[in-house]
């Protein structure tokens, strides 16, 4: 297959539309035509993984950090970014990375460490505000069927754990076609009654232009009459980190030694112990201190991120126990997403973890 397919599947899971503002996911470097020879996951780009890329003969990386996040004027090898887009170059190495556009959606990082974690009933921490649309249209009765299941197609109708929602009530329509018109039903120059459905529908924005594509080419008149509402409703399927509940307490310490073997924490650095019990847990994966006052409001017992400012140690003793637990660390899992994806979408592709630890922090 081809390596621009593999990449509309991880899209579709991930949507680059869902990424934060500073953020440059997305392709970073190659021509995606080519047939895929393999793809190697990490988390990051260095030399050493595209080195291992080469010797594998893998003609796909697939990263979670970005390698690119600033204009370049020159590509001279000046630093281990440019040297890594040389390699990929000269090797006709594509390299792609899924960032926060896999942060923010569902089943993206926060849900594997979750996982990881073993916490239940799962809900996003800062879900995402303003970024749904309603769809109202009206379609002749015999066609509402197939223009409602083209917008399902299309990514209308999803809340929580259910798809193909949407409100249908009867009606009539009205129209008089003019000169120059070729109406579906009804005659030039003479008032038309047609009996149509209302339908109602919600989607992500970002979909607006595949919904409206749907909708244009499956709805049988010549202007299909539509309206868009934008809607004030947080969109609680995507957004910032993750709270959820473990099954049974643990006290602080044993949880923090839970997460310590589960994550392989060189160093684990946490705030004043104050004999409280965890259960409810709430986390995001690498710099995740801003949701510090969401995992607060939520009634969190105790929010794990990957880096954690020292003020924050003081701000938050009272309120809830605090684990840092390393920015590679709380993220490294992210490859087995990408890899359980391309296993279920393209069995035949090889695909390799990277065996190199690209994590640049030691500890003594
Ligand atoms: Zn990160």
């Amino acid at each position: 297959m081809k390596i621009k397919e593999i990449l509309g599947a991880l899209e579709r899971f991930a949507p680059l539309p869902l990424q934060d503002g500073f953020d440059n996911a997305g392709l970073q470097v190659g021509l995606t035509e080519a047939e895929a020879t393999g793809a190697l996951l990490c988390l990051d780009v260095t030399e050493a993984v595209v080195d291992e890329a080469v010797t594998l003969g893998y003609n796909l990386i697939i990263s979670h950090h970005p390698l690119l996040f600033k204009g370049y004027k020159s590509l001279t090898g000046k630093d281990y970014i440019e040297r890594c887009l040389l390699k990929a170059i000269k090797n006709d190495i594509v390299i792609y990375s899924a960032h926060t556009n896999l942060d923010n959606a569902p089943g993206g990082v926060n849900y594997k460490i979750a996982e990881k974690i073993g916490l239940k009933n799962l809900r996003i921490l800062e879900p995402k505000q303003e970024s749904l649309l309603k769809l109202v249209t009206f379609v002749p009765q015999a066609q509402a069927d197939e223009v409602r299941q083209a917008l399902f197609n299309a990514g209308c109708g999803c809340i929580g754990n259910y798809d193909s929602c949407s409100y249908n009530t009867t009606g009539e329509g009205t129209f008089r076609a003019k000169e120059g018109a070729n109406p579906f039903c009804g005659q030039v120059g003479k008032l038309h009654h047609e009996a149509e459905i209302r339908i109602e529908t919600i989607f992500p924005a970002f979909r607006k232009g595949t919904v409206l594509k749907a909708l244009l080419t499956t709805h049988p008149y010549e202007e299909p009459a539509f309206d868009l509402y934008p809607l004030a409703n947080t969109w609680n399927q995507a957004g910032a980190g993750i709270i959820g509940e473990l099954d049974e307490p643990e006290t602080e310490t044993e949880f923090l030694r839970h997460i310590k073997k589960t994550f392989e924490v060189g160093c684990l650095k946490h705030n004043r112990l104050k004999g409280r019990l965890i259960q409810r847990v709430a986390l995001c994966g690498g710099a995740g201190a801003f949701l510090l006052p969401r995992a607060e409001a939520a009634g969190a017992d105790v929010f794990i991120t990957g880096e954690v400012k020292y003020h924050d140690y003081f701000h938050y003793e009272n309120s809830l126990l605090v684990a840092e637990i390393g920015h590679y660390e709380s993220e490294q899992y992210t490859q087995e997403i990408f890899h359980s994806l391309l296993k279920e979408a393209f069995p035949s592709l090889e695909v390799q973890l990277t065996k190199i630890c690209t994590n640049p922090i030691k500890y003594m």
